[in-house]
């Protein structure tokens, strides 16, 4: 069993690939109670809900994308037309990655249940595979809002480099894979945050980092208006500074006046790029509240992203090492090997690139939500940020599509 061949990862070309009509099924196994020398695979995944009755499958090659990378595996069926005396479907209800092997395992039970075992499928037998596409497109969706929050991040001036920890994942993928700021570019070389785990699972999907906020940061002004034109003003005139967001504002005023009350900081200046006084960069003073000022930021560079990005496509590609390397800002975390090829994900032209095994949407245009209330059109909403030891969570959710 532990032979099976790597499996031939179809979901990586196209994220809309909901249907693929000629896989071959190279391994069939029945549920067995308790694992064995020669099943240790199958029950391998401490996650993994196999009963009496089900089967697992391998193919030579699929759709389905499995349960890892923080994302949840898809569902669908493998139908073979061949079989007699009728069509004989399997309904695939969880799908996992064995890493050492590559292959891709998929659970589930064939239809009528019980089967006559008598028809079931032989390796070899060629099938039609189908998931589910409203699961695929909202997993993908919710994986994708992960890596947009990490560009968020970045926008902000708060993500910095990460080599994340060894685990098992989906292939290419980091463990629990969290987005595209795997290995971002520290905010101007100060201290600051690295992308850690992630979770994209309806109802709890949320992004970790692992850091603290970089010295004397604040958040960039003008950030609500990096990509507007010259504000006019009542008289017909063009301001020499355009207005900054209301949201940002209030997250500068509130750190500043944080920072005043525990000692003197300069009030904010006006113009673009207020900067941190001497006394910001001082230890002693309190910590900023991200978790009270980042929803409102996030939420002004989301908007921000989206709309500058909208009409980009997103992009997948099986690089060298060296040339990964160079798209996710000169390095790559510890856990892909420099023997390997990474499949890097570009969320936006320009944006920098992470090592993901994950489906995304096929532009970031997916996730900008038209007429949404008060000029925000991200379909991702933050609903919580939280710090706790070193360990910035956003939990968010994503509107349909
Ligand atoms: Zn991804």
């Amino acid at each position: 069993m532990d032979t099976i061949p790597a499996t031939e990862t179809l979901y990586h070309t196209d994220t809309r690939l909901f249907t693929f009509p000629s896989a071959t099924l190279v391994a069939i196994t029945p549920y067995t109670p308790q694992p064995t020398s020669q099943h240790t695979t199958l029950h391998q995944f401490h996650d993994l809900t196999w009963t009496q009755g089900e089967y697992a499958l391998a193919f030579d090659k699929t759709i389905f994308h499995p349960f890892g990378g923080g994302q949840e595996s898809d569902v669908g069926s493998a139908s073979f037309p061949s079989s007699s005396p009728a069509t004989t479907t399997f309904t695939v209800r969880q799908v996992r990655f064995h890493k050492p092997t590559g292959a891709i395992w998929h659970y589930g039970s064939f239809q009528p249940s019980p089967v006559d075992t008598t028809t079931l499928p032989h390796p070899g037998a060629t099938c039609t595979l189908s998931i589910d596409p409203t699961i695929r497109i909202r997993n993908a969706r919710l994986h994708s809002a992960g890596h947009l929050i990490d560009l968020a991040m970045i926008d902000l001036g708060l993500l910095a480099t990460t080599p994340a920890p060894d685990s098992d994942s989906v292939p290419g993928a980091k463990p629990q894979e969290s987005g595209s700021g795997a290995n971002a570019k520290p905010g101007k070389g100060k201290s600051g945050f690295a992308s850690g785990k992630g979770n994209h699972t309806p109802g709890d999907s949320w992004v970790e980092y692992d850091g603290k906020i970089p010295e004397g940061w604040l958040p960039p002004r003008d950030i609500g208006d990096r990509d507007a034109q010259p504000h006019i003003s009542a008289q017909g005139h063009p301001q020499a500074s355009p207005a900054a967001d209301p949201a940002v504002d209030a997250a500068n005023a509130a750190i500043l006046a944080a920072l005043a009350g525990a000692g003197g900081a300069s009030a904010p200046t006006k113009g673009k790029g207020a900067k941190p006084s001497k006394a910001a960069k001082t230890p002693s003073l309190p910590p900023i509240d991200l978790p009270a000022t980042l929803p409102g930021l996030l939420t002004v560079s989301l908007h921000r992203i989206l709309r500058a990005h909208r009409d980009t496509t997103t992009s997948a590609s099986v690089l060298s090492y060296t040339d990964a390397a160079a798209l996710c800002g000169g390095s790559l975390p510890v856990y892909i090997p420099r023997s390997s090829a990474p499949r890097i994900v570009v969320l936006a032209p320009g944006a920098v690139g992470c090592p993901c095994g994950g489906t995304h949407v096929g532009s970031v245009g997916e996730l900008w939500k038209e007429g949404a209330a008060e000029g925000r059109n991200s379909a991702v909403r933050v609903v919580e940020v939280t710090l706790k030891k070193g360990k910035l969570r956003i939990r968010y959710e994503v509107d349909e599509a």
